[in-house]
């Protein structure tokens, strides 16, 4: 069944209908092959034993109640001869119709010579009785008619007649027998031939839905990689690969989010751009290996300082970093501001090029303000800029902070 697994799901699908519709029709075919044969054979049964048996039994009423009754009617003078004639003659219609109708059912070879013979008998009696009838046509008179030659002919005729409906019903007996015993036999052929069948198609069933269900699930896994990988990829777009803090592209997300959260809640905001001091002497003393090692030790303090839900921290580029805080007012983010200064100070990182401390030292601009509809991204970035520009200006290592446009010391 490995030919199913390599099938595409479209012709998985095209193969079971294929298969569905093969098993109903070889059902269906089979199925009415059945009835057409048991058809036959009721037929057989209806015609071929039911109406002669009919034909026979009239034969016999016509010799004994037209024929027979009629003549010892006439004899005792309770009917006319006329009456008696007319009733030999419908009776001898009768036979002959009943008797055409019985030979024209099919006979197999070894009932013709008794067809045959019986036929025979059938002729002789009706010549005897339309003798019978001229004669009385001629005027004689019925009461000479022998009773005795009469009883013959008629018991005669009824043994023949009796016989021949005896042999059809034990042969529509033993048609009914064979009727029935075809019938129960076909019932197991077609319940173990329907057991196949639907066996077969529902095993297939189940492999090819087997088959479609492991390539949902290999469908399902590969979707949820690729999901894995796609939001890998994203993080990597949105992170700095030296310090693993958010990078610019990630800031310009997370600032216009934030600015509009902060206008719709009418909360604090606030950005600082912070900028490491004299860094060009520091990678000219150091070399640039050590340089990226002081940037990751400016990443962790940021981090380790910076932890509340609200607070974001990015590496703009090169020794540039930004920090946004939401619900913090502006003598908590102005503490803040002051305590980066101060910890990288006391981390005590060498820096000989820096011309305001002996240490690695930052300067940091500070914009906080309460967010209004008329407050802009580039507003905050601007005035953070003027700040950090201001800090430097008077001397580095500090911050310098403004809010709302207004400048704190
Ligand atoms: P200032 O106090 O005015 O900021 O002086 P500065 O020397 O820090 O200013 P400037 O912007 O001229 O120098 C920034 C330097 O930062 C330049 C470059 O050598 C260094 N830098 C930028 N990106 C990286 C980086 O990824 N790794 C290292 N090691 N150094 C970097
Ligand atoms: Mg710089
Ligand atoms: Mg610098």
């Amino acid at each position: 069944m490995k030919f199913i697994d390599a099938l595409r799901l479209k012709s998985k699908l095209f193969f079971l209908f294929i298969l569905i519709t093969l098993g109903l029709s070889f059902v269906g075919v089979l199925g009415t092959l059945n009835l057409i044969s048991m058809k036959k054979k009721i037929d057989s049964l209806y015609f071929g034993s039911f109406i002669t048996v009919l034909n026979l039994d009239e034969i016999l009423n016509a010799y004994h109640v037209e024929i027979a009754t009629n003549i010892y009617l006439a004899k005792e003078k309770i009917i006319t001869s006329q009456e008696a004639i007319d009733s030999i003659d419908t009776g001898l219609t009768k036979i002959n119709t009943n008797w055409n109708n019985y030979q024209n059912q099919y006979k197999s070879a070894q009932e013709h010579p008794f067809v045959q013979y019986t036929q025979k008998e059938i002729e002789n009696s009706n010549r005897y009785f339309k003798n019978l009838k001229t004669a009385c046509q001629k005027g004689c008179d019925l009461k000479e008619v022998s009773i005795d030659a009469l009883n013959l002919h008629i018991n005669h005729m009824r043994t023949i007649i009796t016989k021949l409906r005896s042999y059809e019903i034990a042969n529509a007996e033993f048609q009914r027998k064979e009727l029935l015993q075809n019938y129960h036999d076909t019932q197991i052929q077609l319940g173990l031939i329907l057991g196949f069948v639907s066996g077969g198609v529902l095993f297939i069933l189940w492999r090819v839905f087997k088959s479609i269900q492991k390539d949902q699930s290999q469908l399902e896994t590969v979707s949820k990689q690729l999901q894995i990988a796609n939001k890998k990829l994203e993080n990597a777009s949105y992170t700095d690969a030296l310090t693993h803090l958010h990078n610019r592209r990630f800031f310009n997300i997370v600032i216009e989010r934030e600015l509009k959260r902060a206008i719709r809640a009418q909360n604090q905001i606030t950005f600082m751009m912070l900028d490491v001091d004299y860094f060009k002497q520091y990678n000219d003393t150091y070399g640039h290996i050590e340089g990226d090692k002081a940037l990751l030790h400016v990443a962790k303090m940021l981090k380790g300082i910076l932890k509340r839900p609200g607070d974001f921290v990015f590496r703009l580029g090169g020794e540039e970093f930004g920090v946004i805080l939401t619900q913090t007012n502006p003598l908590e983010s102005e503490s803040l501001a002051a305590k980066i200064c101060k910890e990288l100070q006391e981390q005590e990182i060498p820096h000989i090029g820096n011309k305001v401390s002996i240490y690695l030292t930052i300067s940091i601009g500070v914009f906080t303000c309460k967010a209004n509809e008329t407050l802009k991204e580039e507003d905050i970035i601007k005035q953070a800029d003027k700040m950090l520009y201001e800090a430097k200006a008077s001397g580095r290592n500090r911050y310098v902070m403004s809010e709302n446009g207004g400048t704190l010391p």
